[in-house]
């Protein structure tokens, strides 16, 4: 697995320091609020979990599952929802969590989708942001680290539901997604 890795752009260290330091925000942020973290499977689950042991505050955790249409280049592709939230959202302040916010459809729609439902508020935070790749604007309340132009893996990202165990944050060498490509 590490032979297909180009690169290490964020350490495990300095992950796990930021998502100390986002959590301390957060705990601030929502000490009057009422709390609930809806987690974007499956890429925000390894952010997720850490980031909530950070968070020093009673709170709801749940999850929604996404999938785009259409390309992801296009501003016009449609989201469903596979997963949806177990709970209503009424009244509650919704932190939506993101592994990476690439075009910023799937965000754009969620937000929307959350807010027309009764949310009291809704922030998001993602662990990356590749802001050179945005279609629609989507306002990133909390982020962890800018990304470079790369095809990103680790920390709860795949290629192909591989490397999301890793314990970093790395870019994939072009040739593992070009080869998967080419023999499909
Ligand atoms: P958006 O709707 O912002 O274009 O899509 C964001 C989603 O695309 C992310 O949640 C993630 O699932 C996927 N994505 C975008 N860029 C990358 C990347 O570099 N690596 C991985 N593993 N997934 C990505
Ligand atoms: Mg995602
Ligand atoms: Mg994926």
């Amino acid at each position: 697995m590490k032979n297909d890795i180009k690169e290490i752009l964020i350490s495990e260290e300095e992950v796990s320091v930021r998502i100390k330091e986002l959590g301390k925000e957060i705990t601030k942020d929502y000490k009057e609020k009422n709390l609930m973290v809806v987690g974007i499977l499956k890429g925000a689950v390894v952010f997720m979990s850490e980031l909530c042991k950070r968070i020093d505050l009673p709170i709801d955790m749940d999850f929604m599952s996404v999938s785009s249409y259409g390309k992801s280049s296009r501003s016009t592709g449609e989201v469903k929802i596979i997963k949806d939230l177990d709970d209503s959202v009424e009244g509650k302040d919704i932190l939506i969590v993101e592994d990476i916010i690439d075009t910023g459809l799937t965000l754009s729609y969620l937000t929307d989708n959350l807010k027309k439902r009764g949310a009291n508020s809704v922030k998001i935070i993602t662990l990356l942001d590749k802001p050179g790749r945005r279609n629609i604007q989507v306002k990133v309340d909390y982020l962890g680290f800018e990304v470079p132009n790369e095809f990103i893996v680790g920390y709860g990202l795949d290629f192909s539901e591989m490397y999301r165990n890793l314990p970093y944050i790395a870019a994939l060498k072009e040739e593992v997604y070009n080869d998967e490509i080419l023999n499909k």
